[in-house]
């Protein structure tokens, strides 16, 4: 879309931007982007809604939880809000619903969708002027937009948008659009200033980021091939995030395995353990080659930490599937496991399957995937006491002189220190696992 509006960049006084983002990392980076885009434009980005000329919602889509959230949060903050801002809701939300949004809340002045974020500043003007704008394009192509960084010692970038596949329950390749992976040349250059800037540490990033490539019609680029690439500047931490089971190869593990400045954590996201859901659900791998990934990748290195997601209740799962998923989980002993009860989202597969997973059911499923991980996850810490390890240091933690961060194998660790650390590497011996990790630094050298 193109408005002819004219505006202002060099007004006198500064409007005043705050920006609220939910869901995942390439989410927030996003979020960095729209703040780069309106400070180049001539807002001032702010901490606080009540004082913002402009106020905008970066949403998630991925669940309905977090669809009410922004609905709630748009009726919330009719008090909190300036007289005269305007409120732009844009993202996943937004790219699924369209118009609709005006309908369903009668306090958005104006729409964006997931590709169109450099459009922001005209909308906002198109709604000062005449009440209301929208303009939700189909996700395509790569917004190359200034970024207003949050941290300067971590860094967000992204190698690809959108996802190819066709999982049944997922709504990601309708809002966010086909994969389309970005020129290599443009990341590491992206790479190599953040490591004139003296970042400590850049996450890769894609919703199938071990996909990156393959639409492109050159044998030689894929994911492995990149992370090599990323991994030879001298950035001294690289992650990314997140992979599909069925893209990981030999080329990625070799680079991770050959790379010292990779992050020793795979994200697998396994969602169930039985074949038959695994087809419904058109995850496009079995049991047995998941399995097949995990030694492999267990092979390489015995401690490398193999983290997953689940779904249960998915139409479908009968007590026989999921046991097979608590089997996979016993097996694998995962780092850790982000689960969560099916969902159905409008116009995905799973949504018009009949769900017969009563809701308490779903709950119970849950609880005992948390719990029997919650055993493996403190089986898996104890291996580590004793051992000293290298953090990141992120931020202070909630108890009194000790400060937390992550360490090479992407584990959040927490430990006595204070805010000068932030943005530094230490070494720390670990000492118990209470709480997750509680550990006494070794020395205080910073790398
Ligand atoms: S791989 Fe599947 S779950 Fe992941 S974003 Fe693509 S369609 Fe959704």
């Amino acid at each position: 879309m193109s408005c002819n509006i004219q505006v202002n960049k060099n007004k006198m006084e500064k409007e005043k931007a705050y920006i609220e983002t939910w869901g995942c990392q390439l989410n927030y980076h996003r979020s960095e982007k729209i703040a780069g885009e309106l400070d180049d434009y001539g807002y001032e980005i702010v901490e606080n809604l009540d004082e913002a000329d402009l106020i905008i919602f970066n949403t998630c889509a991925v669940r309905d939880k977090s669809e009410e959230k922004v609905r709630g949060r748009v009726g919330q903050i009719k008090n909190e809000r300036k007289e005269g801002s305007l409120l732009g809701v844009g993202g996943c939300m937004a790219q699924h619903l369209g118009k609709d949004l005006f309908e369903k809340s009668g306090r958005i002045d104006f729409v964006f969708g997931t590709s169109n974020l450099g459009e922001i500043p005209e909308l906002a003007e198109q709604a000062r002027l005449n009440g209301q704008g929208s303009s939700v394009p189909r996700p395509e192509g790569f917004e190359n937009l200034p970024v207003l960084r949050k941290s300067d010692y971590f860094a967000w970038v992204t190698i690809a948008e959108g996802c190819s596949n066709a999982c049944s329950y997922c709504i990601v390749p309708q809002v966010r659009g086909p994969l389309r992976s970005r020129p290599p040349g443009e990341i590491i250059s992206e790479v190599r200033e953040l490591e004139e800037e003296d970042y400590q540490e850049i996450q890769l990033l894609g919703q199938n980021v071990n996909a990156f490539g393959q639409e492109v019609d050159e044998n030689e680029v894929n994911f492995g091939w990149l992370l090599n690439k990323v991994a030879k500047t001298g950035i001294p931490r690289i992650s990314f995030t997140t992979p599909h089971p069925k893209d990981l190869d030999e080329v990625t593990l070799t680079a991770m395995n050959e790379n010292p400045s990779v992050v020793r954590q795979i994200h697998l996201p396994l969602q169930s353990g039985s074949n038959r859901v695994l087809k419904i659900m058109n995850r496009e791998y079995t049991r047995e080659e998941y399995m097949d990934k995990v030694e492999r990748t267990r092979s390489m290195d015995p401690d490398i930490n193999i983290t997953t997601d689940i779904i249960v209740g998915h139409p479908g799962e009968t007590k026989e599937d999921f046991r097979k998923t608590l089997e996979v989980i016993e097996k694998v002993q995962f780092g850790s496991v982000y689960g969560a009860q099916f969902s159905p989202r409008p116009n995905t597969r799973s949504a018009k399957m009949e769900d017969h997973v009563p809701e308490e059911e779903k709950k119970r499923r849950l609880q005992l995937v948390l719990e029997k991980q919650k055993e493996y996850s403190e089986k898996r810490d104890s291996r580590f006491i004793g051992r000293t390890t290298e953090v990141l240091v992120e931020g202070e933690a909630r108890e009194d002189g000790a400060v937390y961060g992550k360490n090479e194998f992407g584990e959040t660790i927490t430990f006595p220190g204070s805010r000068e650390m932030i943005g530094e590497f230490k070494e720390v011996k670990l000492e118990s696992t209470d709480h997750g990790r509680l550990v006494q630094p070794a020395r205080e050298e910073t790398l």
